[in-house]
């Protein structure tokens, strides 16, 4: 592209690329960075939760995911640290599908609307033009193919997801509100046990149609959930020194669960892994408050993490796309200042995630303790109104 673009967009995970989608779609000269070599695949437990539904069809992406073989879910399993049981029903289906299909569509959604794909990509410095007039834009430094290069646009969009680069901007950074942002990277709620998130497809297990929740004593959990293909993602997410107790790998952690459990045990069994589908992430922050802007509109994880446990970060992905996009095209069309997008934008997603943040860090807390975990899973077995109620608590405001 020469010249300036309208919007560059830094970060190809599911926010990004949907925004760099949307963005093109509606044409403005849009350009598309990421740092990975893509196509790849991501630790994530791939569930795809029942309120993205109506958010891919808004966005006119229904077809195109369903293209993808996802497979259905219709309930939730949940395996207690020290043996509790609880299962219930989803409100509506939830699919399964792998982010290394997933994303890699979403990419192609994108170029195919003509945004310009830099992959892979650096992100090293963004600057304002003119601090006293952010209305001119930005230059952003990033490296490709070893060699530093330089781009302009009028926008930018962060969805770099979920681990802050306090080392991106110019030094005034600052988060919502112009407050400065926690530099909470990979904690916990702003300080405590770092985490980290692994993955790997299996074949040959039973796919079900249920997410199954597996939670280690102390914190953390190992979900399966069927994708596309007939093949099992077994995700977890657990603290780094519970890793580097289950020997520091992958199939480390999977022993580690399955010799807690063993129902989970005698289904992995019937399975094997399969080769080259391996990820892991560290560290990994699983609850930070929200930040929607910082010069710039964040989206995705880039805002606001929320608790994996939720099986909900893609699709609060998805909704953060729907509240930026709209505001990004008036900001170019120049029917809307910067300071207005940015509180137009930070009001809403603040207001949208303060439920489902609340309720899905006291869940996430409580299934992995020894001593809450069992009253908390027989209450929801003799209450299934009140365990629909939990979940729905931990879901975006006003998608109910
Ligand atoms: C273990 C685990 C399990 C999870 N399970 C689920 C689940 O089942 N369902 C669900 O909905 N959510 C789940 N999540 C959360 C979900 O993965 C995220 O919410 C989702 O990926 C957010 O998408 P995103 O686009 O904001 O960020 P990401 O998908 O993380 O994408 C960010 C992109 O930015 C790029 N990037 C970063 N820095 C730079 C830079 N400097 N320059 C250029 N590029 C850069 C990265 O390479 C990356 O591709 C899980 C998370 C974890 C850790």
């Amino acid at each position: 592209m020469k010249g300036t673009a309208d919007v560059a967009i830094l970060g190809a995970g599911i926010a990004g690329s949907v925004m760099a989608y949307q963005m093109a779609e509606l044409g403005w000269r849009t350009v598309l960075l990421d740092k990975a070599r893509f196509p790849r695949h991501k630790s994530c437990g791939e569930f795809l939760s029942p309120e993205s539904a109506g958010m891919l069809s808004a966005l006119g992406l229904a077809e195109a995911v369903a293209g993808l073989g996802a497979a259905p879910m219709n309930r939730v399993e949940i395996h207690g640290p020290s043996g509790g049981f609880l299962e219930f029903a989803l409100p509506a289906p939830a699919i399964g599908v792998s982010r290394y299909r997933l994303d890699t569509r979403l990419h192609q959604l994108a170029k195919e609307y003509g945004a310009e794909w830099r992959s892979p990509a650096v992100v090293k410095k963004v600057a304002e033009i003119d601090s006293a007039k952010p209305e001119l834009g930005f230059t952003i430094d990033y490296v490709q193919h070893g060699e530093s290069r330089r781009l302009q646009a009028r926008a930018v969009i962060g969805a770099w997801g979920r681990n802050p680069q306090t080392g991106l901007m110019q030094p005034s950074g600052k988060g919502a509100n112009g407050r400065p942002e926690a530099g909470d990277a990979g904690r916990e709620g702003g300080g405590r046990e770092p985490w980290m998130g692994i993955k790997v497809h299996y074949q040959g297990l039973m796919p079900g149609e249920a997410i199954a929740l597996y939670f280690f004593p102390g914190g953390g959990y190992l979900g399966l959930a069927p994708i596309e293909g007939g093949r099992v993602n077994a995700a977890a997410l657990l603290p780094r020194a519970a890793f580097r107790e289950a020997g520091g790998s992958v199939q480390g952690v999977l022993d580690r669960a399955a010799a807690l459990h063993p129902r989970l045990r005698e289904r992995l069994r019937a399975g094997e892994p399969i080769a080259g589908t391996q990820a892991a992430v560290a560290p990994v922050n699983i609850s930070r408050s929200p930040v929607p802007w910082r010069q710039f509109a964040l989206i995705g994880d880039a805002a606001m993490v929320i608790p994996p446990l939720c099986g909900d970060g893609m699709t609060m992905a998805l909704r953060s796309v729907q509240l930026a996009a709209p505001l990004a095209e008036r900001f170019l069309r120049g029917e809307l200042a910067l300071a207005e997008w940015r509180e137009q934008y930070s009001a809403a997603l603040t207001r949208e995630l303060k439920r489902p943040l609340f309720w899905g860090r006291l869940m996430q807390a409580a299934l992995g303790s020894r001593c809450w975990a069992p009253p908390l899973l027989q209450l929801g077995s003799l209450l299934p109104g009140l365990t629909q109620r939990m979940f729905r608590a931990t879901r975006l405001d006003g998608l109910d």
